[in-house]
């Protein structure tokens, strides 16, 4: 099967900002857009986007999943990069209206639609290196995908990283593109040195993230992950695993976990340890790397509670249980 997101589908919503205004959305071809060889994004990196995704009921129904929340990511995002203000009633319009276009190809589950909305800079500037581009594009792309686990999920190995930092601590909770690239150095590294899947980030002790996605300890009861601020990015998953966790009656501790607290509870028997985002929704970690030694999470091995709350997520996506929290909009 073809990697995640590597398929499109033909057309996209697009809408761009000059003048200082939005123009009105349209669906276009998706193969190509043009940029001008001296577009801000393509020197400075003014960009930002978001992943949700769009998912199929029994009876062919079509849904997008908390499309409220990854809009108002993507408005924060747009306002820290200081790129034009998202019209957001705008911008749910292109996602609704490109998912209503390709309702038919929403993959059933364990697929879905993953939706890709992009916000770049466009003005041709390359003397704006300390300053905003005053044009932008905004488009919404849809790319069609299975089942994350194809061939099983397995347990992630991870790097504890002390030393270095995802991105620069001020770009924490923006999803944009320079954070990927500035990550990619050190987790190449650390695939070729100590075979990890992912780094964990842990500046001075602090356990933040991963490269994509955030990470999250069960220990009994409880589920442990770093509370809001701006060194990280806040995602979606994250906090309908939170509030999911707190139905079924568990212990939600929002707050800073050290390297030390971490290590310790990872020996601890029955414990689990999970990345969550939108795409893989919850991956467990089964070891932890750290300074040159192995530490297995609980038996090493994806845990129960994990599964509760990955099948509860999917459970709602999926039409399957009450949409109590109103996470979904009915596309068609
Ligand atoms: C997208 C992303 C996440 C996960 O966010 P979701 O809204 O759950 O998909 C976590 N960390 C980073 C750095 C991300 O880019």
């Amino acid at each position: 099967m073809a990697a995640f997101g590597s398929v499109f589908m033909p057309k996209m919503a697009l809408a761009t900002f000059a003048n200082n205004n939005w123009s009105e959305s349209s669906l276009v071809s998706s193969d190509s857009i043009q940029l001008h060889p001296g577009a801000h994004v393509l020197h400075y990196s003014s960009t930002c986007f978001e992943g949700l995704k769009a998912f199929r009921h029994e009876d062919g129904s079509v849904h997008v999943f908390r499309m409220e929340q990854n809009i108002k990511r993507l408005a924060q995002s747009s306002r820290l990069l200081f790129l034009p203000e998202i019209d957001e009633a705008q911008t749910s319009k292109m996602i609704l209206d490109a998912v209503a276009e390709f309702a038919t190809d929403v993959p059933e589950p364990p697929g879905s639609m993953y939706i890709r909305p992009t916000h770049v800079g466009t003005e041709a500037a390359v003397g704006k290196a300390a300053a905003p581009s005053a044009t932008s594009l905004l488009y919404v792309l849809l790319s069609p995908v299975g089942d994350y686990f194809t061939g099983g999920a397995k347990a992630l190995r991870l790097l504890l990283d002390e030393t270095g930092m995802r991105c620069a601590p001020h770009m924490g909770m923006i999803k944009s593109g320079g954070n990927y690239a500035s990550a990619l150095g050190p987790i190449a590294k650390a695939k070729e040195e100590v075979q990890a899947d992912q780094i964990l980030f842990c500046p001075n002790g602090d356990v933040q993230e991963t490269g994509a996605a955030n990470f999250l300890l069960i220990d009994g009861n409880e589920i442990i992950t770093k509370g809001l601020d701006s060194s990280f990015l806040h995602g979606v998953t994250r906090s309908s695993i939170l509030t999911l966790a707190a139905d079924m009656g568990m212990t939600v501790s929002e707050r800073d976990i050290t390297v030390d607290e971490l290590l310790e509870r990872a020996a601890k028997p029955g414990v689990e340890a999970v990345l969550s985002g939108t795409a893989a929704v919850l991956t467990s970690v089964g070891t932890f790397i750290h300074n040159e030694k192995e530490y297995k999470v609980g038996s090493g091995e994806p845990g129960p509670v994990a599964d509760k709350l990955r099948q509860a997520l999917n459970d709602i996506q999926w039409g399957k249980a009450e949409d109590k929290h109103g996470w979904l909009t009915k596309v068609v």
